[in-house]
């Protein structure tokens, strides 16, 4: 889960990483009135979870109370990068003599962690990185010590921060590291971390990605989930306890196995080329024990998509026989029907693995006007695609 400026800055003050926090609000007479409270210049910014708000125009300095109403109206309902601007943080502006970076993140390839560190911060770092990278300076974290003081002081030297400043910026990096490991994030990132006239340091910005596997050991990390900010469909299959995530595309995927579903997705694309670049809506695997149940449930979840035209139901019997998934295709219909819930798409079937002879019986037999059934994978992802297609 990706972290909200202001919620990165509150966990940065917890650690004892310098920063502002300010104050959130909804509404410009609100900004008014945080601005009125601070006192002084201050900066309103956009909440959203996306990069780039700066060029956006969704951060703008305002120099007293009724500036920062009129900046939160015109930063409030923006557009960036498709993310609606529902929230502003409101906090004291700081006089800036050089910006900075720093980050911490997982280096999956070299199985470890990674600090990145430059002295040429407040741009889009990944530029630093193309067009000069020998001022990004990479630093890989053993695991296992992580980032004591000797740490911090070997990257604050590879980066090359000015002697000045390089005490407080080690001392911030140890406390970042802090909030990286205390927190399980995967990502920590301060862009720009900023040099003030009076030499003193601190985090301007703040980004955090925590690592919902390690959610059980943080409690409080639940209050920090944005349901606004989530897709409604991805909210409902979670609710559900479905593996589901959500794609822009026209065709419902249903599988068995993260693999199965994983390919299943390739092949749809790849057909889909042919009929208009048509392409998979969702991933969703019912697991090994794919149930009636289950299966009205993730039927119920694709149905509802209104982007989707047409539903692949790729299923390799496995100790959950296909007759048992069959049987659940069936029912699923019933169960939906129940819930006053009438599928109108076409469903391609395809069925394979133990027991699929008889799996196939039962989805013959039971001439569902809905539901068509091909017998390889790659014949059901050029037949689904083609549905989809004529359903757009
Ligand atoms: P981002 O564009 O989404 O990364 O948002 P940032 O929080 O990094 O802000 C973008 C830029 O706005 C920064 O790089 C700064 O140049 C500027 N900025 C942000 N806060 C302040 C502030 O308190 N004072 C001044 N003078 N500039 C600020
Ligand atoms: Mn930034």
């Amino acid at each position: 889960m990706d972290l909200y400026e202001y919620q990165a800055k509150e966990m940065f003050a917890d650690h004892g990483v310098a920063t502002q926090v300010g104050v959130v609000v909804t509404s410009p007479k609100a900004a008014r009135d945080a601005a009125e409270q601070i006192g002084g210049t201050v900066v309103v910014k956009a909440q959203v979870k996306t990069g780039g708000r700066g060029k956006a125009g969704g951060v703008k300095l305002a120099s007293d109370p009724a500036d920062a109403e009129a900046k939160a109206e015109g930063i409030l309902g923006l557009d960036i990068k498709g993310h609606i601007v529902n929230k502003v943080l409101v906090v004291p502006a700081s006089d800036i003599a050089e910006e900075y970076y720093v980050s911490y993140l997982v280096d999956r390839a070299n199985r470890s962690f990674l600090a990145m560190a430059s002295v040429e911060g407040g741009v889009d770092i990944e530029e630093v990185a193309a067009t000069n990278p020998e001022a990004l300076a990479k630093v890989a974290i053993d695991p296992l010590t992580g980032v004591d003081r000797a740490k911090a002081e070997e990257i604050v030297a590879q980066a090359n921060f000015p002697a000045e400043i390089a005490d407080d910026v080690a001392a911030m990096l140890v406390d970042l590291w802090d909030v990286f490991v205390g927190e399980d994030a995967t990502l920590v990132e301060v862009n720009p971390l900023v040099q003030t006239p009076t030499g003193e340091v601190l985090a301007l910005d703040g980004k955090v990605t925590l690592d919902g596997n390690a959610d059980f050991r943080h409690p409080a990390h639940a209050e920090l989930a944005d349901e606004q900010a989530e897709d409604p469909l991805e909210l409902r299959a979670a609710a559900k306890g479905l593996n589901y995530v959500k794609l822009s595309g026209e065709v419902g995927i249903i599988g068995n196995g993260a693999g199965l579903v994983m390919s299943t997705l390739d092949v749809v694309a790849y057909a889909g080329e042919e009929f208009g670049g048509v392409k998979p809506a969702n991933f969703l695997d019912i697991g090994g024990g794919a149930s009636a149940e289950v299966m009205a449930d993730g039927l119920e979840i694709i149905l509802g998509d209104p982007e989707v035209k047409a539903v692949f139901v790729n299923v390799f019997g496995g100790i959950t026989a296909c007759d048992a998934v069959a049987a659940g295709i069936i029912q699923a219909f019933a169960i939906l029907a129940d819930r006053g819930e009438t599928p109108d798409k076409p469903l391609v079937v395809r069925l394979d693995g133990n027991n699929a002879d008889v799996g196939r019986k039962i989805l013959v037999e039971a001439e569902h006007d809905l539901i068509e059934m091909v017998e390889t994978m790659d014949d059901a992802a050029r037949r689904v695609a083609e549905l989809a297609a004529q359903g757009a």
